[in-house]
């Protein structure tokens, strides 16, 4: 049964490569969905992505067995099916997607390069592993497809081929869902008519799902800030809800919805690293003490280091992260923490998404210079060395000054970015136990 993977059509003028999937779906009203769609996000630090850098796949054939509702397109219900027989000619699928590809795809954007692949087979699992962490070339994503015996074809640069290599390569191991809901094409590049207090009920009633609203920010974060066809994304651990979910947010009415199988939330970008080894563009989990006190530069950005040992690293919480700078400030030089990020290039930072607290130093302020062992007065300092000298009776001694101890506001737990900030892959905190 053909997988069907597309890559790079959007653009931050508009389009969105899931909207194309959905259509993808469309256009076969005579093919069952196998499985879920697939929504893959890959490495989030390379610098020529559009938006998200999310590829897509889907899997069609003639479903057997009892089918799930996945979605609603176009007035039509759509199931997906666990199992599957053979249907549909390659070739004849190869066309009709190539068509669509041109017909929507966003070819006027320099950064969009769109993809594609039909293929009888996955491509092989570490391709998924590396585009996911680090970068994957064009020729290593055809050299894969090749190898696979797929369909492809792609425009312009053809990075649009590793997304689609990627999208056929994940292998679900830590998974999430996401109830996508699209708008109808004359209210597209319109502002979203989604109703706060709705979003906030769908919150509450279905734990389930995650980062859809940020209580403190007062965020609405499941409509995305671009104007492409996205009314909103509802996030969850589990399908089975979701359309419930969907059905409790008010606003203006979607004009179709399909849930995503996806590796969002996963944390499948993340690698365990010494300082020295890190590489730019990837995402990183590195432990280490404090070397830098945290200081906040223009714009609001919060800028410390962390050393290991083996080097030193520049670490920010960027202003867009909020409430977690205030966690940053509080940090002091020796604390012992783990800092999950990505790696930027220019500049060379770890932009922080999680931090834990492996240990923390007492913080002191010196309060009171020594008193003098002969006559009890406070002795003045030599200016060299923490040495000090009574100036009655001459003595000089090093040490012995008074210190208050401040009160730390952080503890030795876990802190994120708040869900304003949350970026695809990041696992949010509740969902790592
Ligand atoms: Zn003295």
């Amino acid at each position: 049964m053909p997988y069907i993977a597309v890559d790079d059509t959007d653009s931050v003028k508009g389009m969105c490569t899931t909207f194309l999937l959905t259509e993808i779906i469309r256009i076969f009203p005579n093919l069952d969905v196998i499985g879920y769609p697939r929504l893959v996000r890959l490495n989030p630090n390379i610098p020529w992505k559009t938006r998200g850098n999310a590829a897509l796949s889907v899997r069609l054939g003639k479903g057997r067995g009892e089918g799930r509702k996945i979605g609603e397109i176009a007035g039509r219900s759509i199931y997906a099916y666990e199992k599957g027989i053979e249907a549909g000619d390659l070739n004849e699928i190869y066309e009709k997607v190539r068509e669509l590809v041109e017909k929507l795809a966003v070819f006027d954007d320099e950064k969009t390069n769109p993809g594609f692949a039909v293929s009888a087979n996955k491509t092989s699992q570490s391709l998924y592993w590396k585009a996911v962490r680090k970068i994957v070339s064009v020729e290593e994503a055809v050299e894969e497809l090749e190898k696979s015996g797929a369909l492809y074809k792609a425009y312009k640069n053809r990075r649009g081929l590793v997304g689609s290599a990627a999208a056929l390569s994940w292998r679900p191991k830590r998974r999430t869902y996401e109830l996508i809901a699209y708008r109808y094409e004359e209210r597209w590049g319109t502002p979203r008519e989604v109703d706060e207090k709705s979003v906030i009920e769908m919150d509450r009633s279905f734990p389930e799902t995650f980062d859809n609203y940020d209580y403190r920010n007062k965020y609405v974060a499941i409509t995305p800030n671009t104007p492409c066809p996205i009314l909103y994304g509802i996030r969850a651990i589990g399908p089975e809800r979701l359309e419930k979910a969907h059905k409790m947010v008010k606003g203006e009415k979607a004009e179709r919805w399909v849930i995503f199988l996806s590796n969002q939330g996963s944390d499948d970008n993340m690698l365990g690293k010494r300082i020295f080894d890190i590489q730019p563009y990837e995402s990183v989990v590195i432990r280490g003490k404090v070397a830098k006190a945290p200081v906040t530069i223009e714009g609001g950005h919060v800028i410390f280091s962390i050393s290991d040992g083996s080097g030193e690293v520049e670490s920010a919480a960027y202003e867009p992260t909020k409430e977690f700078r205030e966690t940053i400030r509080a940090l002091v030089r020796g604390d012992s923490v783990e800092i999950w990020g990505g790696v930027h290039e220019k500049p060379y930072t770890l932009n922080i998404e999680k931090l834990r607290v492996l240990g923390l130093e007492k913080n002191r302020v010196k309060v009171h210079n020594p008193r003098c062992p002969k006559c009890g007065k406070r002795m003045k300092s030599t200016g060299r060395d923490g040495y000090y000298r009574c100036r009655d009776c001459g003595i000089k001694i090093k040490g012995g000054e008074e210190y208050r101890e401040i009160p730390r506001k952080i503890e030795e737990t876990w802190y994120e970015v708040p869900v304003c900030a949350r970026r695809h892959l990041a696992r949010p905190l509740r969902l790592l136990r």
